[in-house]
C-alpha cells in the first residue's frame, strides 16, 4: 500500500504533469467507485485541475471549486493513461482534458476499495478527510505527545491508525519502531519523554529518508522495492545491532522488529504458532 511518501511524490509528479489542464469529462468505469452523489462530477468540468495534493494516504485533485478525493487503498493507482480504451483494465474512473491527455485510477487484484469522493468546499473539513489526525510529516512534538496519551494503543496500531496521526501503513509503522528503538507492543500512554522524543524524531526521519528515495522515481514505487530495515525482513540482520529480524505475522500483515534495539532482546510469541500451542 502506498503511504505518505509514495502518495506525496506521486502529487508532485501528477502536479508537475497536469497542473493547469483543463477538465473535459470525468468517466466512472466502475459502479462502485464514486462515493458521493453531490456535487456532479460534471460541475468541474471547464475547470483547470489547480494542483494535486496529499493528505494522509489520500489524493486530492483539486479543480478549484471541486476536489476529487481519491482513495487508492492497496492497490490503486491513479496514472497517466495513453491508451485510453473503452474497457482499460482494472480501470476505476478517468479524468480526461481538453488537451486530449487523460488520468485513469487503476485498481489491481480482485478487491475494490479505491474509491473517489467529489466534494465541494473545503475538503478537509468533510469525509472522507475530516476526522484523519495530523499528517505525520508535520505533527508537532507536542501533538504527538498529545495524541499518543489520549489514544492509548499499542504503539504500532497507533502509527497505522489515521485518526492519530495520518499518512503512515504497515511499512513504515515497522521502520518508525525500529528507528525509534521502541516495542512496536509498548502501550502509546506509557512512553517516557525521552521515548516520545525518539519515536518523533524516528518519524520524521523515516519519512524523509522514503520521500527522498521516492522523488528520485518516475512513478510510484512498488512496495518491495523501498528501503528499509526491518520491514518484510524477517530473518535477515537487523543493520542497527546485527541481530535477526523477527516477525509477530497476522493474516493481513506482519509486525517486523528487532529484539536487540527494541524488547531488550525479548523475542515476541509468533501469532500464528501460539495459535497452535494454545
Ligand atoms: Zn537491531
Amino acid at each position: 500500500m502506498p503511504e505518505l511518501p509514495e502518495v506525496q511524490a506521486h502529487a508532485e509528479r501528477l502536479t508537475d504533469a497536469f497542473g493547469g489542464a483543463e477538465l473535459e469529462r470525468f468517466t466512472p468505469l466502475s459502479f462502485s467507485v464514486l462515493k458521493t452523489v453531490e456535487p456532479r462530477p460534471d460541475d468541474a468540468v471547464g475547470s483547470a485541475l489547480a494542483a494535486v495534493r496529499r493528505r494522509g494516504k489520500l489524493l486530492l485533485l483539486d479543480f478549484g471549486a471541486l476536489t476529487f478525493v481519491v482513495h487508492l487503498m492497496q492497490g490503486g493507482r491513479l496514472v497517466p493513461d495513453e491508451a485510453q480504451s473503452a474497457k482499460p483494465r482494472n480501470g476505476l474512473a478517468r479524468w480526461r482534458f481538453s488537451d486530449g491527455r487523460a488520468l485513469l485510477l487503476t485498481e489491481a487484484g480482485r478487491e475494490r476499495k479505491a474509491g473517489v469522493w467529489v466534494v465541494a468546499g473545503d475538503p478537509l473539513t468533510q469525509p472522507p478527510l475530516e476526522d484523519l489526525g495530523v499528517d505525520a510529516d508535520v505533527v508537532s512534538h507536542d501533538q504527538l505527545a498529545m495524541v499518543l496519551r489520549a489514544r492509548n494503543q499499542r504503539l504500532h496500531g497507533f502509527l497505522r491508525d489515521q485518526h492519530g496521526v495520518a499518512g503512515l501503513g504497515r511499512m513504515l509503522a515497522n521502520e518508525i519502531c525500529h528507528r525509534a528503538k521502541l516495542s512496536p507492543f509498548a502501550m502509546t500512554a506509557k512512553l517516557s519523554d525521552d521515548e516520545v522524543d525518539r519515536l518523533a524524531a524516528a518519524i520524521t526521519a523515516c519519512i524523509a529518508d522514503a520521500l527522498a528515495h521516492e522523488r528520485t522515481l518516475d512513478k510510484m514505487s512498488k512496495s518491495a522495492d523501498r528501503p528499509g530495515a526491518v520491514h518484510r525482513r524477517k530473518g535477515a540482520i537487523c543493520p542497527v545491532c546485527g541481530d535477526s529480524v523477527r516477525a509477530v505475522e497476522y493474516n493481513a500483515y506482519e509486525v517486523d522488529y528487532c529484539p536487540t534495539c527494541q524488547t531488550g532482546g525479548k523475542v515476541l510469541a509468533d501469532n500464528t504458532t501460539s495459535k497452535f500451542l494454545k
